[in-house]
């Protein structure tokens, strides 16, 4: 969904004969005026579900959307007028909150993840520990919208993220609109737990179960789009069980282990006191790509002020393979406190320097330098 906020077929992973079969549908314009997605958090039943709306709202539709005609056009920034896309809000302290308006937070969750949970998005909506519904003032606004019939394509189309959030005074408000929709009016749906959902909201619609992404299928996508070799998406994709944002959490758990892993060696490098192992270290972390070098610095930063706060009580530290404990507690017993700041600080001398292009090589070098005159001898 890189280029485009709302994505079309080719952007989903969904199983190749659904698409086939919602796209003959479209094209035959026999759309029912309610269908529920279902399938897992994270999985292809949203994008699915959304790529399905951009088809049906396509002004020369194909087998997919064209990619090109104003409605195409409108849906790459979700600016379609006959698109209303409706999820569960958290309720300000005075004022009835309907989904249009956190739409630029739902638009930030479009940009920036791939794939995301309904977890994600009570995260950004930072509502501590409340939790999201969708409110009666949503179910009025939906009457209200549908009821204008001054949309400008042969289709309005609503989708509704989580319905099973609805509060009970929702769904009975919206009973009468699901039943019979205004003429052009199609209710999309899509569920993570359709089980929750009310008898009554569950019957007004035809359901379409999306399965998990084929595993081969998911093993080559982590590959090329996600930059994971070939034996790290062999291993996310498994346990993944065809949930891409499932895999892509098991690959970025797999990128910190790495950091750590690398942070610690940058430490126990500076302990060794030799030029060599300096620029060993300096070549290895040349081979890496500039993010990855960030979140070296990053990790290194955390893992000190964890040995920090490791030097001040009995706390336990959180890193739970034992190997990196012990690594960990060996660094920490050779860094007297005084050294904590100063350390810190060539930290972010090193992180502004590489993030200013500088060459990875001669930060690392110079980074290692100064470390070791931080690290008394032993
Ligand atoms: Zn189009």
């Amino acid at each position: 969904m890189a280029d485009h906020l709302l994505p079309d077929y080719a952007a989903t992973l969904a199983d190749p004969s659904l698409i086939d079969q919602l796209s003959s549908i479209r094209l035959r314009d026999a759309i029912p005026h309610a269908l529920l997605f279902c399938g897992d958090e994270g999985g292809e039943a949203l994008p699915l579900a959304l790529a399905f709306a951009r088809h049906i709202l396509c002004e020369q539709p194909g087998e997919d959307a064209c990619g090109q005609c104003e409605s195409c056009r409108q849906m790459d920034l979700w600016e379609h007028p006959d698109l209303y896309l409706c999820y569960p809000v958290i309720k300000g302290d005075s004022r009835e909150v309907i989904s249009e308006d956190l739409r630029e937070d739902f638009a930030t969750l479009l940009r920036e993840q791939r794939r995301f949970g309904p977890e994600d998005w009570r995260t950004l909506l930072k509502g501590g520990n409340k939790q999201p519904h969708i409110f009666v003032s949503e179910a009025d606004h939906l009457i209200h919208i549908t009821s204008l019939r001054s949309f400008k394509s042969a289709h309005q189309v609503v989708l509704i993220w989580q319905p099973e959030t609805m509060r009970e005074d929702t769904a009975n408000k919206l009973l009468k609109l699901l039943e019979e929709p205004p003429e052009g009016v199609i209710f999309l749906a899509v569920s993570h737990d359709p089980s929750r959902l009310l008898e009554t909201i569950l019957s007004r619609f035809q359901r379409i179960d999306v399965p998990p992404i084929e595993e081969a299928r998911l093993v080559d996508y982590l590959v090329s789009e996600c930059g994971a070799t070939p034996e790290q998406a062999y291993e996310a994709g498994h346990l993944a069980r065809g949930n891409l944002l499932r895999a892509m959490r098991l690959l970025e758990g797999k990128a910190q282990d790495k950091a750590i892993d690398l942070a610690l060696g940058l430490m126990e490098t500076a302990m060794k006191r030799t030029p060599r192992a300096y620029r060993e270290f300096a070549d290895q972390a040349a081979t890496l790509s500039r993010p990855e070098v960030i979140s070296l610095i990053d990790a290194t930063d955390r893992i000190l002020r964890e040995m920090l706060a490791l030097s001040y009580g009995p706390e336990e530290i959180v890193y739970t393979r034992l190997a990196i404990r012990d690594r960990i507690r060996s660094v920490a017993t050779a860094v007297p406190l005084s050294s904590y700041p100063p350390l810190m600080e060539d930290l972010s001398a090193a992180r502004r320097e590489l993030m200013q292009n500088a060459s990875i090589k001669i930060v690392f070098f110079d980074l290692l330098v100064t470390m070791a005159m931080l690290i008394p001898k032993r």
